[in-house]
């Protein structure tokens, strides 16, 4: 039994009301993006229709009433992370929170023969900025390997973590295993050889609890848009005696303190960290999800995603599909890879689709994973809160359709 009542659930997400060629959608794919709930819709409606105004400069009401929330939606993000608010900087994403660590901390903490840790399961965003980082300062990059089941070698990990390890940056949540990596464990390993550790969070604050005092991690990500909220928006959480020392990412309006014509000075974090007039609306939408996950709770939408999974990985090799990732549902969150023999994932996903189901194929952003995988590319389907065992019935039902045409 699920601990949530997701088909209620359901009925907050308009966009999952609709039809695709005249069958109901069966929306498989909230690792790419989720599906946002009326209460977020409305936040934005209501931003705009009301409150719309820039933040930190008018003095006028609406723009104090912008700020306000603003910053509220700071505070609500920093107790959902169980962070400092301090530490939050809002950014459009994993992505450009990874780039902003690169920039402001590695490029100028690293020297030629410091070392970056990274494992093999990492999406590209938490791969490509560390190259540009290291090719920037001669450090170089080292890697964890993972498991044939898709599990970070732990063993291997400490081996390869020395007083030349500056940084350990890694998945909370792997997008195409699910896998979940001992966060804490690892930061304990990092932090006695004296570096520092970033998490990948664009899959791990929205599908389980996180407590960053609790993981001990230097710096977490947050992507909006997969945890219920609009695009365009994510943070980078640090610790803020960490942030108050780094230098600044984009230099512009609002970050500033004082400008003269050689130098200027900056503001505090984390407005130092948020040149331009930031996504306010998406903030304020972000804020309006974070208040309805908790609403549910973690820890259920936890247990939830945890029984579907389940559900999933005891369903598809039913229908000859080869699961890849963690088989112990324990051990990793719900995205679940898998490759159907004969068929390739491009052809798999776009015969689904016929029968109203969407699912990811491809790289996932993820090659150094593919290669070790030993596969070109696979089908991924993931699940939400508004996900249902009916949907993976679906699933299954299309797979083994997608499967005659091929035999
Ligand atoms: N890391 C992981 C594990 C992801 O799944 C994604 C999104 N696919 C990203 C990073 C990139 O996040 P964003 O879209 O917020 O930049």
């Amino acid at each position: 039994m699920s601990p949530i009542d997701a088909a209620a659930l359901k009925k907050d997400f308009p966009l999952l009301e609709r039809e695709v060629d005249g069958r109901p959608l069966v929306y498989l794919d909230s690792a790419a993006t989720s599906q946002k709930p009326r209460a977020v819709l409305d936040a934005l409606n209501d931003f705009y229709e009301q409150h719309n105004a820039n933040v930190h400069r008018g003095v006028y009401a609406l723009a104090e009433e912008a700020t306000a929330m603003y910053e509220a939606a700071r505070h609500n993000l920093a107790a959902f992370v169980g962070a400092d608010p301090r530490g939050l900087v809002f950014t459009r994403g994993t992505t450009e929170a990874v780039n902003l660590v690169a920039h402001s901390w590695a490029r100028p903490n690293l020297k030629p023969g410091d070392e970056i840790l990274l494992t093999e399961l990492e999406h590209h965003s938490n791969i490509v900025p560390w190259q540009l980082a290291a090719q920037a300062t001669g450090a170089i990059l080292r890697w964890v390997p993972v498991t044939d089941d898709g599990l970070v070698e732990l063993e291997a990990m400490s081996g390869l973590i020395t007083d030349r390890t500056k940084l350990v940056a890694i998945s909370g949540m792997s997008n195409v295993l699910g896998t979940i990596p001992p966060v804490a464990e690892i930061a304990t390993l990092a932090h006695d050889a004296g570096a520092l550790v970033l998490v990948d969070g664009a899959q791990m604050v929205c599908h389980m609890p996180v407590d960053m005092a609790a993981l001990g991690v230097d710096f977490l990500t947050v992507s909006g848009h997969k945890m219920l909220g609009p695009t365009g928006i994510g943070a980078l959480v640090a610790d803020p005696e960490v942030l108050d020392v780094m230098e600044p990412f984009h230099g512009g309006g609002e970050m500033i303190s004082e400008v003269f014509p050689d130098r200027s000075t900056y503001k505090e974090i984390p407005n130092r960290f948020e040149a331009g007039t930031p996504a306010i609306a998406q903030a304020v939408g972000l804020g309006a999800a974070v208040d309805y996950l908790e609403r549910i709770g973690m820890e259920a939408v936890r247990d939830h995603e945890r029984e579907l999974t389940a559900y999933a990985l005891e369903r598809l090799p039913k229908v000859g599909a080869r699961v890849f990732g963690p088989a112990d549902p324990d051990l990793r969150g719900d995205a679940v890879s898998f490759w159907l023999e004969g068929v390739h994932p491009h052809d798999l996903a776009q015969l689904v689709d016929r029968e109203g189901v969407a699912i990811r194929a491809g790289h996932h952003c993820a090659q150094i994973l593919m290669r070790r995988l030993g596969v070109p590319a696979t089908s991924r389907a993931s699940f939400y809160v508004y996900n249902l065992r009916e949907d993976v019935d679906a699933l299954v039902e299309a797979l083994g359709k997608a499967k005659a045409v091929f035999e």
